[in-house]
């Protein structure tokens, strides 16, 4: 058999949509299964799409996110070029010649009388006009340099069908297609053109695209059957969708992978996560290297109905590769956010990574964890409530001048020695050391949530803005 090759085939138009990183997934995970080469090509013929930098934005994101292709424009390779805009020689060359094998011809019909094919739905559908010149009409006007464009020429009926590997046997009416455009006026192919030159002439075997190419197949075997050549291998992939009536698209702006990574989720975490969106391995497992995907992979996990996007799960599943950082590799993820927040410069950012480390799902949610440890402000005083502890307002002004002095005796300021010292004078002295607790962590917080227990949040102070904070607390009680 041959020796597999799937391509990624994304137009520039400025960011790394989510569909668009499963697509570039699922064909680099089918390819290095079967041994095979991951090929990267730009579709750059849209012009008027064209977005300044989305070409290395395509580069970065890949790069990142593991999927490390064989040929690409930036590192060349047999086939190329690998960008659509400088291919424009050989599409004119076998529009060409696919004229002569009657798969498509020129027209020359203007603007006004296209839009006069228009029916009162609004509907057009060209009526081949064109396909009737005569051969010498043809070269009069494309001598005397009349615009023209090249068009497909699709039989008016018969069934065209076709396996995909995912959907099974598709079957279209040839009347359902249209003599779209191959070539357009100014020489470019359009996407119905140069996906078919491409793909033949790269050695793609496999085809691996979003459902919303499946019914313009049969176009695309029209040609590759003109030419006489070995159609590919069909892999179309199911919608993703935002809920249960809405598809997730990239002109909302909904799901870019970069926006992903600025919130704070890991780009592991991401390709993890965007690797179940219609896929699920033989056992179920969901959280998975890159490498262990490539294993796994297969194609009859895939599921034809559309899957929904559940940020909800990317969540936990970022939290879980968090989890298994160290901390010292947590610490360097998070500095970006610790360094967002107020506490910037106050505080002892790793310390407080470290308690941040266990508690973090999304890394783009540390300011907001830890802002608050920058300045004590009036807060709500039944956050001293607490049922178990029995405490509320009036026990919390009664037992802080007593936590006061602890604070101000205990030899050492670390977590421990302030845990064993507050612990053992509770023992002492006959007192709940729950209740101490939860009254100093409000006290010295004003927040119901921390991300550490009262002498945690104590040490990360200090001796002196502990006290300050307890004396602040007391104040409000006294109010
Ligand atoms: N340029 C097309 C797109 O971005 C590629 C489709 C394909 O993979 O054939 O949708």
């Amino acid at each position: 058999m041959a020796k597999v090759r799937t391509r990624f085939a994304p137009s520039p138009t400025g960011f790394m949509h989510l569909g668009g990183l499963r697509t570039a997934l699922y064909a680099y995970l089918y390819a290095k299964h079967n041994g095979g080469d991951f090929i990267l090509r730009i579709e750059d013929t849209d012009q008027q799409r064209f977005v300044e930098g989305a070409v290395d934005l395509i580069y970065s994101s890949l790069r990142e996110s593991g999927l490390i292709y064989d040929e690409g424009p930036d590192i060349g390779g047999d086939y190329g070029p690998y960008v659509q805009s400088e291919r424009k020689e050989i599409y004119k060359k076998y529009a060409e010649k696919l004229i002569e094998l009657g798969g498509a011809y020129y027209c020359f019909c203007s603007k006004e009388r296209l839009e006069s094919l228009t029916d009162e739905n609004g509907n057009r559908k060209y009526d081949k006009h064109c396909l009737h010149l005569s051969k010498e009409e043809v070269e009069r006007r494309l001598a005397a340099g009349e615009p023209y464009v090249i068009r497909q020429n699709i039989p008016t009926e018969g069934v065209s069908s076709y396996e995909d590997m995912i959907y099974g046997t598709i079957n279209v009416d040839y009347s359902e297609l249209e003599d779209n455009i191959l070539i357009k006026s100014d020489g470019m192919p359009t996407y119905n053109f140069a996906n078919v030159i491409d793909d033949h002439l790269m050695g793609i075997t496999h085809v691996i695209r979003g459902t919303e190419y499946l019914s313009s197949t049969p176009k695309y075997n029209l040609m590759y059957d003109a030419f006489g050549w070995e159609r590919p291998k069909y892999i179309h992939l199911p919608t993703i969708m935002k809920d249960a009536t809405r598809k997730l698209s990239k002109r909302y702006g909904d799901a870019n992978f970069d926006d992903f990574v600025k919130k704070g989720y890991l780009k592991e975490a991401i390709i993890n996560y965007v690797a179940l969106l219609g896929w699920a391995p033989k056992n179920n497992i969901e959280k998975m290297t890159l490498s262990e995907m490539v294993d796994l992979f297969s194609l009859d996990g895939i599921s034809r109905s559309p899957s929904i996007f559940d940020e909800v799960k990317l969540r936990w599943l970022n939290g879980e590769y968090i989890r298994e950082l160290s901390d010292e590799e947590f610490y360097e993820v998070a500095r970006p956010y610790l360094e967002q927040s107020k506490v910037n410069g106050l505080y002892d950012l790793k310390k407080i990574a470290k308690l941040l480390h266990g508690r973090t799902e999304v890394l783009g949610e540390i300011p907001e964890k830890i802002d608050w440890l920058a300045s004590m402000e009036k807060y709500d005083l039944s956050l001293f409530d607490n049922k178990k502890n029995k405490t509320n307002a009036a026990v919390a002004k009664e037992l802080l001048p007593r936590i006061r002095k602890y604070a101000e005796e205990v030899p050492s300021f670390d977590n421990d020695s302030l845990y064993e010292y507050i612990s053992g004078k509770c023992a002492e002295e006959g007192i709940k050391a729950g209740a101490i607790f939860w009254v100093m962590r409000i006290a010295i917080t004003g927040q119901g949530v921390t991300p550490g227990g009262a002498t945690e949040m104590a040490s990360l102070l200090g001796r002196e803005e502990t006290l300050k904070r307890i004396d602040f607390s007391l104040s409000l009680l006294e109010e």
